[in-house]
Protein backbone atom coordinates (compact mmCIF):
# COMPACT_ATOMS: atom_id res chain seq x y z
CA UNK A 1 0.00 0.00 0.00
CA UNK A 2 1.06 3.88 -0.89
CA UNK A 3 1.04 6.50 1.76
CA UNK A 4 -0.56 9.48 1.02
CA UNK A 5 1.59 12.08 -0.48
CA UNK A 6 1.86 14.05 2.81
CA UNK A 7 3.02 11.39 4.64
CA UNK A 8 5.42 9.57 2.65
CA UNK A 9 7.29 13.24 2.40
CA UNK A 10 7.29 13.36 5.91
CA UNK A 11 8.75 9.83 6.72
CA UNK A 12 11.60 10.59 3.40
CA UNK A 13 12.37 13.83 5.51
CA UNK A 14 12.49 11.94 8.85
CA UNK A 15 14.61 8.92 7.46
CA UNK A 16 17.02 11.97 6.38
CA UNK A 17 18.16 12.16 10.05
CA UNK A 18 21.02 9.93 11.30
CA UNK A 19 20.18 6.73 13.30
CA UNK A 20 16.55 6.95 11.65
CA UNK A 21 15.53 3.70 9.64
CA UNK A 22 12.32 3.27 7.75
CA UNK A 23 10.06 1.87 10.82
CA UNK A 24 11.29 4.78 13.40
CA UNK A 25 10.52 7.26 10.64
CA UNK A 26 7.33 5.48 9.64
CA UNK A 27 6.29 5.62 13.56
CA UNK A 28 7.57 9.43 13.78
CA UNK A 29 5.72 10.52 10.87
CA UNK A 30 2.39 9.08 12.03
CA UNK A 31 2.90 10.61 15.53
CA UNK A 32 3.59 14.22 14.11
CA UNK A 33 0.07 13.71 12.26
CA UNK A 34 -1.49 13.45 15.78
CA UNK A 35 0.60 16.34 17.41
CA UNK A 36 -1.01 19.42 18.56
CA UNK A 37 -1.17 22.07 16.02
CA UNK A 38 0.92 24.33 17.77
CA UNK A 39 3.59 22.07 18.42
CA UNK A 40 4.13 21.45 14.64
CA UNK A 41 4.10 24.81 14.07
CA UNK A 42 6.88 25.32 16.61
CA UNK A 43 8.27 22.29 15.46
CA UNK A 44 8.86 22.99 11.77
CA UNK A 45 9.78 26.99 13.02
CA UNK A 46 12.65 25.84 14.94
CA UNK A 47 13.93 23.88 12.17
CA UNK A 48 14.03 26.52 9.72
CA UNK A 49 15.30 29.22 12.56
CA UNK A 50 18.18 26.89 13.75
CA UNK A 51 19.93 27.12 9.88
CA UNK A 52 18.84 30.32 9.39
CA UNK A 53 19.79 32.14 12.81
CA UNK A 54 23.08 30.56 13.95
CA UNK A 55 26.36 31.15 12.22
CA UNK A 56 29.96 29.58 12.98
CA UNK A 57 31.76 31.97 15.28
CA UNK A 58 34.63 33.51 12.87
CA UNK A 59 37.07 32.56 16.10
CA UNK A 60 36.59 29.56 17.08
CA UNK A 61 34.03 27.65 15.05
CA UNK A 62 31.19 27.19 17.57
CA UNK A 63 27.92 27.47 16.25
CA UNK A 64 26.41 30.90 18.17
CA UNK A 65 23.74 33.84 16.82
CA UNK A 66 26.27 36.52 17.71
CA UNK A 67 29.39 36.74 16.22
CA UNK A 68 31.67 36.30 18.19
CA UNK A 69 30.56 33.74 19.86
CA UNK A 70 29.44 34.69 24.10
CA UNK A 71 32.88 32.26 25.00
CA UNK A 72 35.30 34.49 22.79
CA UNK A 73 33.50 37.42 24.05
CA UNK A 74 33.94 36.47 27.71
CA UNK A 75 37.10 37.96 29.02
CA UNK A 76 36.69 36.78 32.28
CA UNK A 77 37.61 33.42 30.95
CA UNK A 78 41.49 32.08 30.90
CA UNK A 79 42.76 33.30 27.42
CA UNK A 80 45.77 31.08 27.71
CA UNK A 81 44.64 27.78 27.10
CA UNK A 82 42.45 26.61 24.17
CA UNK A 83 41.10 23.48 24.42
CA UNK A 84 40.06 21.74 21.10
CA UNK A 85 36.85 19.67 19.94
CA UNK A 86 35.94 18.23 16.64
CA UNK A 87 32.02 19.40 16.55
CA UNK A 88 30.67 22.69 18.16
CA UNK A 89 28.25 19.69 20.52
CA UNK A 90 31.75 18.79 22.11
CA UNK A 91 31.71 22.50 23.54
CA UNK A 92 28.41 22.12 25.55
CA UNK A 93 29.48 18.89 27.05
CA UNK A 94 32.87 20.59 28.41
CA UNK A 95 30.66 23.43 29.25
CA UNK A 96 28.40 21.08 30.93
CA UNK A 97 31.98 19.81 33.87
CA UNK A 98 31.61 23.19 34.84
CA UNK A 99 35.36 22.97 35.67
CA UNK A 100 36.88 24.53 32.67
CA UNK A 101 37.24 27.79 31.91
CA UNK A 102 39.25 28.54 29.28
CA UNK A 103 39.04 28.91 25.24
CA UNK A 104 38.13 26.28 22.70
CA UNK A 105 38.36 26.01 18.75
CA UNK A 106 35.85 23.73 16.70
CA UNK A 107 37.82 21.81 14.12
CA UNK A 108 34.45 20.90 12.36
CA UNK A 109 35.82 17.16 11.23
CA UNK A 110 39.15 15.29 11.71
CA UNK A 111 41.75 13.79 9.58
CA UNK A 112 40.74 10.94 7.34
CA UNK A 113 42.53 9.74 4.88
CA UNK A 114 40.18 7.39 3.83
CA UNK A 115 37.14 9.84 3.20
CA UNK A 116 39.36 12.25 1.31
CA UNK A 117 39.90 15.07 4.50
CA UNK A 118 43.36 16.77 4.64
CA UNK A 119 44.46 19.50 6.98
CA UNK A 120 42.51 22.04 4.58
CA UNK A 121 39.40 20.67 4.80
CA UNK A 122 39.50 20.99 8.49
CA UNK A 123 39.65 24.52 10.85
CA UNK A 124 43.28 24.25 11.71
CA UNK A 125 44.74 27.16 9.95
CA UNK A 126 41.91 29.31 11.78
CA UNK A 127 43.58 27.91 14.74
CA UNK A 128 47.35 28.44 13.96
CA UNK A 129 46.14 32.02 13.12
CA UNK A 130 44.81 32.34 16.49
CA UNK A 131 47.75 31.44 18.15
CA UNK A 132 50.06 33.60 16.27
CA UNK A 133 48.00 37.02 17.71
CA UNK A 134 46.51 35.07 21.03
CA UNK A 135 48.08 34.90 24.14
CA UNK A 136 47.64 30.96 24.48
CA UNK A 137 49.93 29.34 26.30
CA UNK A 138 48.23 25.92 26.32
CA UNK A 139 46.46 23.97 23.54
CA UNK A 140 44.42 20.96 25.07
CA UNK A 141 43.23 18.59 21.63
CA UNK A 142 40.32 16.58 22.35
CA UNK A 143 39.85 15.14 20.11
CA UNK A 144 37.84 11.93 20.16
CA UNK A 145 39.48 8.98 21.33
CA UNK A 146 39.68 7.60 17.52
CA UNK A 147 41.86 6.66 14.89
CA UNK A 148 41.53 9.47 12.97
CA UNK A 149 40.58 11.59 16.22
CA UNK A 150 44.84 10.72 17.55
CA UNK A 151 45.91 10.99 13.92
CA UNK A 152 44.90 14.57 14.00
CA UNK A 153 46.10 15.29 17.57
CA UNK A 154 49.80 14.22 16.28
CA UNK A 155 49.38 15.86 13.49
CA UNK A 156 48.44 19.22 14.69
CA UNK A 157 50.67 18.63 17.80
CA UNK A 158 53.66 18.72 15.21
CA UNK A 159 51.96 21.79 13.92
CA UNK A 160 51.93 23.94 16.88
CA UNK A 161 54.80 22.86 19.46
CA UNK A 162 58.02 24.37 17.54
CA UNK A 163 56.06 27.39 18.03
CA UNK A 164 56.58 27.15 22.13
CA UNK A 165 53.07 26.41 22.90
CA UNK A 166 52.63 23.35 25.58
CA UNK A 167 50.46 20.72 23.76
CA UNK A 168 48.30 18.14 25.86
CA UNK A 169 46.03 15.72 25.11
CA UNK A 170 43.01 14.89 27.27
CA UNK A 171 44.23 11.80 29.55
CA UNK A 172 43.06 8.07 29.30
CA UNK A 173 40.20 8.49 31.26
CA UNK A 174 38.21 8.66 27.86
CA UNK A 175 38.25 4.55 26.48
CA UNK A 176 39.71 3.97 23.23
CA UNK A 177 37.08 4.37 20.27
CA UNK A 178 34.88 6.63 22.73
CA UNK A 179 33.53 10.26 21.75
CA UNK A 180 33.31 13.02 24.05
CA UNK A 181 29.65 13.37 23.76
CA UNK A 182 29.13 10.22 25.88
CA UNK A 183 31.84 10.43 28.45
CA UNK A 184 30.02 11.70 31.84
CA UNK A 185 30.95 14.77 33.97
CA UNK A 186 33.36 12.67 36.07
CA UNK A 187 35.49 10.89 33.69
CA UNK A 188 35.42 14.25 31.44
CA UNK A 189 36.75 16.44 34.87
CA UNK A 190 39.78 13.49 35.32
CA UNK A 191 40.52 13.25 31.54
CA UNK A 192 40.94 17.28 31.57
CA UNK A 193 42.87 16.93 35.10
CA UNK A 194 45.05 14.47 34.01
CA UNK A 195 46.18 15.62 30.36
CA UNK A 196 49.83 14.74 29.39
CA UNK A 197 51.92 16.67 27.48
CA UNK A 198 52.54 15.60 23.95
ZN1 LIG B 1 33.86 31.80 19.50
Amino acid sequence: MQYPEPIAKLIESYMKLPGIGNKTATRLAFYTIDMHKDDVTDFAKALISAQRDLHYCSICGNITEEDPCAICQDKSRDQSVILVVEEPKDIMTMEGMREYHGLYHVLHGVLSPIDGKGPEDINIAGLLKRLQNDQAKEVIIATNATPEGEATATYMSRLIKPAGIKVTRLAHGLSVGSDIEYADEMTLLKAVEGRQEM
